[in-house]
């Protein structure tokens, strides 16, 4: 039997449910598949420079493929309606009588799988489906379960107890092909001009091999100093392995299992560093967990549905001042240039960001995560989404909606010396440790001569409106219940 193996957010060869298994079971030989869906970027809009390290990543990912005796076919679509039909023709040509892959998550990309799997069964083309964007498979974490986890802590701990060491632990062999299948591998079309990414990315080399060395780096040089230093954006002490787990360069069993086995195996004892690294894949796995159930976030629509009555408010040139970093506040504009400059913002940061976005700005937090989704080289939907909706307090588990950052305490805790400030606001290189943070209040005339932009909102009157808003909320929620609506 021959077979087609269709690639998507999984531009790997190791630990690859979907080849693996096409090798295992089909003797007569693979070919691979990538389908540039220009339709699905766009509606998307997705970042370019997440597309253009997906186009270099397709290079290697070729080359590994070659290695195994697997040709890759790159196949191009305006449409993604016309996926099914360009499947099919593949599979025709070389005699397949399968499709394998692996799923996605989202609802368009769901739906697409969908609409392939009906027309190719119709033409008497099975489709094999495989899971790996979860740590732990879906079906094993809820096998006694039938109600989804709202919160984290509950998540996790239901989590722990169903990891098996033996299965969950292990990653899949290197997957061995058993006919070579004579056909040219396709050469790479050159990046259509609107996909072209303005960033430098030197930075982020694409492509398994080099996912594979930053996780050895990571685990070797800063695992066991994660709980201690990944708080603070000046250090550079986070793994930066998120472009590569987005696109699936690298899985993400692989990198929970690295930190694990430097952990001695033990899954709640042992490294500070590396429990809590561990701690932050699972948040991972959780966010998809909410995707999965409650599919309306990929709709644009609040997790909390109470939550959409907020009078956000749709101003354009706070929304500018935001996504350029010149909102007046030191912290908030040297991540947002950070963000501009890189394709990548520190966690510390894109929770300060969002939530002085939703919370002190009042913007609605959808116009926020559609910003980070057309900048993010390592834009993952349901980490965003909920990353934002955790930050604005519309979401599971969000933050309390009294619980607002102070982007300048935050600062002053996070960047005390103000170094990574100075590294993306170079006007305010020469200010002291203490007036970085709040360059209107220590040194208004050095701030001014600088050009640095004055804060565009009273942070306390932003605070209180904020607060007054979710109460708001509240009161109208406790009307409909007192009126039985
Ligand atoms: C508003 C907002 C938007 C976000 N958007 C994205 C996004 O588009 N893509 C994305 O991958 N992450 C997103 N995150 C989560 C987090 O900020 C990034 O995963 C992290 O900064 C990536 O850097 P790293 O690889 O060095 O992470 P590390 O600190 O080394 O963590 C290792 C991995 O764990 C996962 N992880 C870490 N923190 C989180 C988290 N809070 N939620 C879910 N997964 C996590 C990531 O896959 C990450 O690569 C967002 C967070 C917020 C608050």
């Amino acid at each position: 039997m021959r077979a087609i193996v269709w690639f998507k957010k999984d531009l790997r060869v190791a630990n690859n449910p979907a080849l693996y298994h096409a090798a295992q079971l089909c003797k007569d030989g693979l070919v691979a598949v990538y389908l540039l869906d220009y339709e699905m970027w766009k509606q998307h809009r997705t970042a370019s420079c997440q597309i253009e390290f997906i186009f270099r990543g397709l290079e290697e990912l070729k080359s590994s493929l070659n290695e195994l005796g697997i040709p890759l076919r790159i196949l191009e679509t305006e449409k993604t309606r016309d996926s099914p039909r360009l499947l099919a023709e593949i599979c025709k040509q070389i005699g397949s009588e399968k499709l394998f892959f692996n799923h996605e998550l989202e609802l368009n990309e769901a739906q697409r799988e969908l609409i392939v799997v009906e027309a190719l069964a119709k033409k008497g083309i099975q489709a094999e489906i495989y899971e790996d964007q979860l740590i732990l498979p879906y079906r094993q974490f809820y096998a006694e379960r039938k109600d989804y986890f709202k919160i984290f802590t509950p998540f996790k701990r239901h989590w722990i107890k169903h990891f098996l060491l033996k299965e969950n632990g292990q990653l899949l062999p290197k997957p061995k092909v058993k006919t070579i299948i004579k056909m040219p591998s396709s050469s790479l079309p050159s990046i259509p001009a609107c996909f072209r990414a303005s960033l430098e990315l030197k930075s982020w080399p694409a492509g398994e091999s080099n996912a594979q060395s930053k996780l050895r780096h990571f685990i070797k040089q800063d695992l066991f100093n994660y709980d201690k230093q990944r708080d603070f954006p000046g250090l550079d002490a986070t793994s930066k392995l998120s472009a590569y787990l987005a696109v699936g360069m690298i899985s993400a069993q692989e990198c929970f299992v690295a930190a694990l086995k430097e952990n001695q195996m033990e899954l709640d004892s042992g490294n500070l560093g590396a429990l809590t690294w561990m701690s932050e894949l699972i948040w991972r796995d959780f966010y998809r967990h909410i995707l999965i159930a409650a599919p309306r976030i990929c709709m644009n629509r609040a997790y909390k549905p109470e939550t959409e009555k907020l009078p956000w408010l749709y101003d354009k040139k706070l929304l500018q001042a935001w996504q350029e970093g010149r909102t007046g506040f030191p912290i908030v504009d040297a991540a947002m240039r950070q963000l501009n400059t890189t394709g990548w913002m520190h966690n510390r940061l894109r929770m300060i960001t969002a939530m002085f976005f939703s919370k002190n700005l009042f913007l609605d937090w959808r116009l926020g995560e559609q910003y980070f989704t057309e900048q993010l080289i390592d834009l993952d939907f349901a980490s965003n989404n909920g990353g934002w909706q955790w930050s604005a307090s519309t979401g599971t588990d969000a933050v309390p909606y009294f619980r607002i950052f102070n982007p300048r305490t935050q600062s002053e805790r996070f960047d005390p010396q103000g170094e990574f400030i100075r590294r993306f606001c170079p006007e305010l290189k020469s200010l002291s440790a203490k007036a970085i943070h709040a360059p209107y209040l220590y040194a208004s005339q050095q701030a001014e001569k600088a050009g640095y932009p004055r804060p565009i909102i009273d942070y306390t009157l932003s605070r209180q409106r904020c607060l007054a808003a979710f109460k708001a909320l509240k009161i109208i929620k406790a009307l409909e219940v007192y009126r039985g609506e």
